[in-house]
């Protein structure tokens, strides 16, 4: 296949370009660098069939050539990250899913459309299956990314039942992993970091909010079947194991041997879920995927990641 991953030099992005390359695919991978880090992909430059263009997904695209498949993961993806660039967010979400199918239905190619648990927003539902609707604010901080990636979805959708372009909508649940930004703010970059350097982490509120973490080799496995399933309705990818924010603190600084404990801020955001997990029963119907990676396994491949990222940087001694 000849694939072009827009969002390609971002933490999901760089990892689905490793594994598209990895099984012999031709990757394009396409990034404004705005959120996204050339340094993430630097490992593939120079590969015979991998290419890296610099662009915004929200201008026209051309591409020569035929393509097989467009991954549409461009996005600033954390609360911080969307707070401080609310139209940049809408745009890529809106017309840079406008522009992707676009392409999409051009090429005769398969579209990937990473879509987000946000779009359940603070669910009432619990857990979260996909015939659930949600319940977002559209006017509220968060808005511009919950209601970018719904309009998303259901422009995905037009064009599957109007130009019957073949789409897939995955609906990422939180994942982490090597790679992630290290300002990008969220609560896994901002833990472990904290812990490193032997700090109190910060736990926004009560920390009784819970998530559920999936590592990022899941996730990858995952939007690779979908993308071979000829299903077009979303599925729900993320692994089920959920904890509450205060416990997931702890799990970091017993990993770390942090000494310094966690601290209590009233940060939290306005809209900030109380409550996220997936329901994956669709994912193991259609995809017969389930998470392998536990927390505990995963966090051992990231927290290193970490560590060497703030030595090369001169943060961490
Ligand atoms: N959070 C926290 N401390 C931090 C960063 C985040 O307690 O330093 C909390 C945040 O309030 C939220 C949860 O961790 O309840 C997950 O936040 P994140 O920014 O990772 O993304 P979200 O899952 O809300 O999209």
């Amino acid at each position: 296949m000849r694939v072009l991953i827009t969002g390609g030099a971002g933490f999901l992005g760089s990892h689905l370009s490793d594994r598209f390359i990895a099984e012999g695919h031709t990757v394009i991978a396409m990034d404004n660098l705005i959120t996204g880090n050339a340094q993430n992909i630097a490992h593939l430059f120079g590969h015979e069939r991998f290419r890296f263009m610099k662009h915004d997904v929200t201008d026209y695209i051309h591409i020569d050539g035929a393509l097989d498949a467009v991954l549409h993961f461009a996005s600033p993806a954390s609360p911080v990250d969307y707070l401080e660039l609310p139209i940049q967010t809408l745009k890529v979400g809106a017309l840079g899913t406008h522009k992707a199918l676009g392409l999409a239905k051009e090429k005769n190619a398969r579209f990937l459309l990473a879509s987000t648990s946000e779009v359940y927003g603070d669910p009432q539902i619990h857990p979260q299956p996909e015939s659930y609707y949600g319940h977002v604010n559209p006017i509220g901080p968060r808005g511009v990314y919950d209601e970018a990636k719904r309009f998303a979805e259901a422009m995905t959708m037009a064009y599957h039942r109007s130009h019957g372009v073949q789409t897939r909508i995955v609906r990422i649940f939180n994942t982490y992993g090597p790679r992630m930004r290290l300002r990008d703010g969220r609560v896994v970059p901002n833990f472990i970091q904290q812990a490193l350097r032997h700090e109190p982490i910060t736990v926004y509120g009560d920390g009784s909010q819970t998530r559920s973490f999936q590592y990022v080799s899941d996730l990858v496995e995952g939007v690779y079947r979908l993308l071979q399933s000829d299903y077009s309705d979303p599925v729900n990818i993320g692994n089920p194991q959920e904890r509450t924010i205060l416990q997931f603190a702890e799990v970091i600084n017993e990993l770390t041997g942090n000494p310094a404990g966690v601290v209590k801020q009233d940060m939290r955001t306005q809209d900030d879920p109380q409550v996220r997990q997936p329901d994956i029963t669709r994912a193991g119907q259609i995809l017969g995927w389930a998470p392998r990676v536990s927390l505990q396994e995963g966090l051992q491949q990231t927290i290193p990641w970490f560590r060497n990222e703030l030595i090369t940087r001169g943060e961490l001694a």
